[in-house]
């Protein structure tokens, strides 16, 4: 059960087709910003922090029913980094496994869904791109799991679409 698996260790930070103007300066962001930064975020309520360094491993946008239902959110941005370069600095997230493989924390105070694990990637940790504290640093590089997307939700980002996680499987 990979559900929102959305990333591999080996992806280039590239963009699969052209045509958004845009795309090449979010790019050039992208890669500046994991130049060394070290990224901070937390929950809603601030009883949870943590930091990030270290390389990104992908970054998506996902739309499948598990991440809607778990953030009550119609569709969730996760940034995916090594377990490594992932650490909570300050408080400790209540953690449950949301299927056979997965498991998802989040802070049992305020509700703020933080990070992703999934067993058949024990060296990632997707981290949920909305609690970061500047979501601008890390864009997504495409949608994922399109075939549950909402039907009220109209994009326009030109970021490449796939039915299900990426790279498809
Ligand atoms: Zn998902
Ligand atoms: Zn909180």
């Amino acid at each position: 059960m990979d559900v929102n698996r959305t990333s591999r260790r080996s992806i280039p930070f590239e963009f699969a087709c052209a045509g958004w103007n845009g795309r090449k300066a979010v790019e050039r962001k992208w890669k500046r910003n994991w130049e060394g930064a070290m990224l901070t975020g937390g929950c809603l309520c601030g009883k949870i922090r943590y930091e990030i360094s270290g390389e990104a491993i992908g970054n998506t946008v996902c739309h499948c029913a598990d991440c809607r239902r778990a953030s009550g959110a119609p569709l969730v941005g996760w940034m995916s980094v090594a377990r490594a370069a992932f650490r909570f600095v300050a408080g400790a997230p209540k953690t449950y496994a949301s299927s056979a493989q997965v498991e998802r924390s989040f802070c049992s105070d305020c509700g703020t869904p933080l990070i992703y694990r999934n067993a058949a990637f024990a060296d990632e940790v997707d981290v949920a791109t909305g609690t970061l504290d500047n979501p601008d640093e890390a864009p997504p590089e495409h949608h994922t799991w399109t075939s549950q997307q909402l039907e009220w939700i109209r994009l326009a980002d030109g970021l490449p679409r796939y039915p299900r996680g990426y790279p498809e499987t």
